[in-house]
């Protein structure tokens, strides 16, 4: 028996764990964690709840008392060791070595979440270790108020209302309602929003406090909320008793009040059998909470195990828009350059060569691009080669009847030839000059956007490649002449080599855009934390708990 209860507390603890590291590691901004939240009406007990079953006392009083959401990891110790606790929140962290220290720290803490606020989301996270506690980990929400009083701000129940939601309304939390036995069950708030995110009740809890201070002959009304005859929840009701005024006004320990609250259930004739059907008593709640905590964990699971895959996917997608990460050291730096450079360079030859290797727009294809231009030349010279034989010929023709010399018949004049010819050409030069100029423009501009696309996070090494192109793309209509558009692009590879890799600045060229040297640490530390997150899940190899 005691092997099977060290195996079970273990895997309680193994699952419990998980979740806390996660939310340590701060997964919980990105996913909901399995939890369970603490709601209740003003005054029902929620804060008497906590305490006897975390073995420690809370801050208590009149109005709103708890103004943040508080964490409280309990953590079961062995009887030998001693009490502790440790307090956290935003930077702060104290270890505490007596309960008595736990109610003014989370006081000072509220103060300074809430400094100008009334009611802050800020999470105050207390850790406590005892061997009075069981293994749990439960958020404990601000109490929802009807109407403001005192110096309360007159939005302070909507404020409320608003943090609650944020909690119950995630599938993954179980809602813990506390409910005094001494108000109409139909007329609390807390049960009201809770069916509102849960209307079937299939993660409510209900807790009813305060069983001693019913009116005698109205047990049955109780009973009949526990028997699930009221509002029916799928996880039922269990009833408890905390501490009272007199007992708090007498200092009644934990330990003591826990079995006080037994002596109680066991004198009801009403509420025994309740204790022997385990839905009564604090010992029944604390197991019923581990229960349904580890099941919703067991059943989290592989959600979160698909889920955190998922988001690796999509940062990691985000990380390789961002390109690689630029290596520190000198000699890493001009290497990573050199091949930034030369993948750039083979694009460009590619494009020119009409050799694609990606799926481009046709506005970047300079092969077809030239193709269609020169086709488009070739017709135009076949149409001028038809009107320069005639023109020639009819000049030719000229010349022999009016200027006939010593030719043999049939035989034209070199020189009458020539000046034919010349004229023809003359015609042809602008035009041609000028598709030059459109292919080069075409070039320039191609080979532009494709160094941006190439170093979009390099704002230096884009002004350095432009100014090469700019300078070299005059030389376009000489290379055309020899077919070698594929040369241009090896003249501005060899260009770039020459003009960056030696030059002593070459290292600023790789100065990044700030914002984006910022987002992709940003995402490499979340990419690095869900990792980490995803193979906690898997060393776990956590099976199901039935
Ligand atoms: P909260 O505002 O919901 O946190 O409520 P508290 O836990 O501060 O409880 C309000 C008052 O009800 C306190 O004076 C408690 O001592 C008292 N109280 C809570 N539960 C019980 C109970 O089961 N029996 C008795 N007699 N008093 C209780
Ligand atoms: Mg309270």
């Amino acid at each position: 028996m005691a092997v099977f209860c060290d195996k079970y507390e273990e895997k309680v603890r193994t699952y419990i764990n998980v979740i806390d590291e996660m939310r340590s590691m701060g997964i919980d901004k990105e996913f909901s964690l399995p939890t369970i939240a603490v709601i209740g009406d003003q005054s029902s007990g929620k804060s008497s709840v906590l305490e006897m079953l975390s073995d420690v006392g809370l801050p208590r009083g009149t109005g709103v008392v708890t103004r943040c959401p508080l964490e409280l990891k309990l953590k079961k110790i062995e009887e030998n060791k001693p009490w502790k606790a440790q307090i956290s929140y935003r930077d702060y962290s104290r270890t505490l070595n007596h309960a008595s220290q736990v109610e003014d720290e989370i006081l000072k803490a509220q103060d300074i979440l809430t400094e100008s606020i009334s009611i802050s989301s800020e999470l105050i996270s207390l850790q406590v270790e005892s061997s009075n506690t069981p293994d749990l980990t439960l958020i404990d929400l601000p109490g929802i108020t009807r109407v403001a009083i005192g110096n309360q701000p007159q939005d302070i129940g909507k404020l409320t209302k608003g943090l609650i939601r944020s909690y119950i309304q995630r599938k993954e939390t179980i809602i813990l309602v506390v409910i005094p036995c001494t108000m109409d069950i139909a007329t609390t708030e807390a049960l009201k929003m809770a069916h509102e995110f849960d209307p079937d009740g299939e993660r409510t809890l209900g807790v009813l406090t305060k069983p001693d201070l019913i009116d005698k002959g109205t047990e049955e009304s109780i009973l009949n909320i526990i028997e699930n005859k009221v509002v029916p929840l799928k996880k039922g009701y269990i009833l408890v008793k905390c501490r009272g005024q007199n007992e708090l006004n007498a200092n009644t320990t934990m330990s003591a009040a826990l079995e006080e609250e037994i002596t109680f259930l066991k004198n009801s004739s009403h509420f025994r059998p309740l204790l022997e059907k385990g839905v009564a008593s604090f010992e029944h709640l604390s197991e019923k909470l581990t229960n349904e905590l580890i099941q919703q964990i067991a059943n989290w699971l592989p959600i979160m195990e698909e889920a955190l895959r998922e988001k690796v996917v999509e940062i990691q997608n985000k990380l390789d828009e961002l390109g690689t990460n630029i290596p520190g050291d000198a000699q890493a730096r001009k290497l990573f350059l050199n091949c930034k450079i030369l993948t750039y360079c083979e694009e460009l030859t590619s494009l020119v060569m009409g050799d694609y290797k990606k799926d481009y727009d046709n506005e970047k294809k300079i092969c077809d691009y030239s193709r269609r231009v020169f086709s488009g030349w070739y017709n135009k010279l076949e149409i001028e080669k038809v009107r320069l034989n005639d023109e020639a010929m009819s000049k030719v023709r000229f010349h022999d009847k009016y200027s006939q010399g010593r030719e043999l018949p049939g035989f034209t004049k070199y020189r009458v030839f020539e000046s034919v010819i010349r004229e023809q050409i003359q015609k042809l030069l602008p035009p041609s000059l000028q598709l030059m100029k459109e292919l080069a423009d075409k070039v320039q501009q191609v080979f532009n956007a494709m160094g941006f696309e190439h170093f979009q996070n390099f704002p230096n090494l884009i002004l350095a490649t432009k100014i090469a192109i700019d300078r070299l793309v005059q030389m376009v209509p000489m290379v055309t002449r020899y077919h070698l558009l594929q040369e241009f692009a090896n003249q501005v590879k060899l260009e770039m080599a020459q003009t960056f890799l030696n030059e002593s600045g070459a290292d600023g060229l790789l100065d990044e855009h700030a914002d984006i040297k910022r987002k992709r640490e940003r995402l490499t530390d979340s990419l690095n934390q869900l990792n980490k997150a995803r193979s906690l899940l898997m060393a776990k190899e956590i099976s199901r708990v039935q």
